[in-house]
């Protein structure tokens, strides 16, 4: 048997004793300070972060070192939910530690108002203000465009006005963005030409080329200061050209080009041309099957279009061809109108660009019921006159297919007249469809004020005519342009 005592009292054997003691409980500490706590963690960022809503959560992260050194191995465990409003936790582990993050998700994004035309803008003066408009979008909200206050106001007066557009989210992030409105004089006299701008002159006879008055928006009358360039030889035929300018007191400046078409006067009368339907034959359109010859190809239009043109014509008004018709004014030998019926849609589509590209006015007929004529009220170069609401019709049974107004009471004719010129809004002329009238017709259009009416009968219009029995001449698929330029001489 081992004597404990003994041992015990031995110094050596005590003192060894001891530092295995010792050797032993350190590695025991140690072990344990290994197992769990020498892992030292440390959040980088802060310890409640804030983040935008519906935006990706950019995780700092943690610093981990061990035993001096760092360490990359941890996990991320968290509740996070990037797209709803609230406070969450994000958790980060090593080992058997572990430390927390709070994040709260916010909407902490104002919404963003764009404004057209910008933030700063120039505007006419004189003029009642009207704000050429913004849109608001908001990152949660969507389109707040109708919560948007605008403070501050803009004169019509000269001067630079502060306007300012404020709005707020739901979370109360307001934007708010400034605009500055310049007030001043942007725009140039008007002149107005009693002939008009295109104009007319029979050779031999002089007509008054100071016919203008200007008036500025700012400086009032400004016909004094219009200045002519250009020269026109009332004895001989030609196109003349000519250019008025005129400036405002704010360097703001109107030129006008106008051209006088002298000719000799015309004797044989007035060629108003009738036009139908059309075909692009240029993208491989075909003439309709019925009617066949009342359809003008594209081709042959531009054909009689540039001829036109080329050969100088002059395209009176309407009123000049009442006052030609009344003898008031002689009209140039070269004077042709054009008019088309129905207002169909390839006559939109087909003619009216040609007619536009080689400046020739024309009147179409509209059945004022249909509704392709509506948008071109404005078009240029057109004119838009009544070819009745509904009564384009050949419903007459018994009398050979007459159109409608031969077996319509007056009231009814009268009746239609006025509610298609009250959508047409003119009253220079009108066309009979199919060429029919009888004298209830012709009083309901005087009632209605419409000054002239035109039949398919084939001819001139002379001087002395009858103002609502007027002819015209027929263009049809098959005529030719030497045929065209026959029916013109
Ligand atoms: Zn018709």
């Amino acid at each position: 048997m081992v004597d404990m005592k003994k041992i015990l009292k031995n110094k050596k054997t005590k003192t060894l004793l001891l530092i295995a003691g010792i050797i032993m409980a350190g590695s025991f500490l140690y072990a344990a300070y290994d197992y769990g706590y020498v892992y030292h963690i440390k959040l980088n960022g802060k310890e409640t972060e804030y983040l935008n809503i519906n935006t990706e959560f950019k995780d700092p992260g943690v610093s981990v070192r061990y035993r001096g050194k760092k360490f990359k191995d941890y996990k991320t465990e968290s509740n996070l939910d990037n797209k709803k409003n609230g406070t969450y936790e994000v958790k980060y582990i090593v080992g058997k530690k572990e430390i927390h993050r709070k994040v709260i998700v916010k909407d902490t994004e104002a919404p963003v108002i764009k404004l057209k035309d910008g933030e700063k803008i120039d505007y006419g003066y004189g003029k009642d203000f009207v704000d050429p408009g913004f849109e608001a979008t908001d990152n949660v909200d969507g389109d707040v465009t109708d919560k948007v206050k605008v403070e501050g106001t803009v004169d019509s007066k000269i001067g630079e006005y502060v306007l300012t557009y404020k709005v707020s989210d739901s979370e109360n992030n307001e934007a708010v963005v400034k605009r500055t409105v310049n007030v001043k004089d942007i725009e140039g006299p008007v002149l107005t030409f009693k002939r008009g701008i295109n104009t007319y002159a029979i050779k031999g006879k002089k007509i008054d080329l100071n016919d203008y008055t200007a008036t500025d928006n700012f400086d009032g009358d400004v016909t004094d200061k219009v200045k002519m360039e250009g020269n026109v030889d009332f004895d001989k035929v030609g196109l003349y050209k000519l250019e008025y300018t005129v400036e405002d007191s704010n360097g703001n400046k109107s030129v006008v080009e106008r051209t006088v078409n002298v000719q000799k006067k015309n004797t044989k009368g007035i060629p108003v041309l009738m036009y139908h339907w059309f075909y692009d034959d240029t993208k491989g359109e075909k003439a309709g099957a019925v009617n066949s010859h009342n359809y003008i190809s594209k081709t042959n239009l531009v054909k009689q279009a540039k001829f036109l043109k080329e050969s100088n014509y002059y395209f009176p008004t309407w009123e000049e061809l009442i006052d030609y018709i009344n003898n008031k004014i002689d009209l140039p030998e070269k004077s042709v109108i054009v008019t088309d019926d129905d207002c169909v849609a390839s006559f939109f589509n087909v003619a009216l660009p040609v007619f536009q590209e080689y400046q020739i006015p024309v009147t179409s007929f509209c059945i004022t019921k249909k509704n392709t004529w509506q948008s071109y009220v404005d078009a240029e170069y057109l004119d838009l006159e009544s070819h009745t609401e509904n009564l384009h019709v050949r419903k007459c049974s018994g009398t050979k297919w007459d159109g409608a107004v031969m077996c319509t009471s007056y009231d009814n004719i009268y009746k239609d007249i006025k509610t298609s010129v009250e959508k047409v809004k003119n009253t220079y002329a009108f066309a009979y469809p199919f060429g029919h009238y009888s004298d209830d017709t012709i009083k309901a259009l005087k009632a209605n004020k419409i000054k002239l009416a035109f039949t398919i009968n084939s001819g001139r219009v002379r001087k002395g005519a009858n103002k609502y029995k007027l002819p015209r001449v027929r263009i049809n698929n098959g005529t030719s342009i030497e045929k065209y330029k026959s029916l013109l001489k």
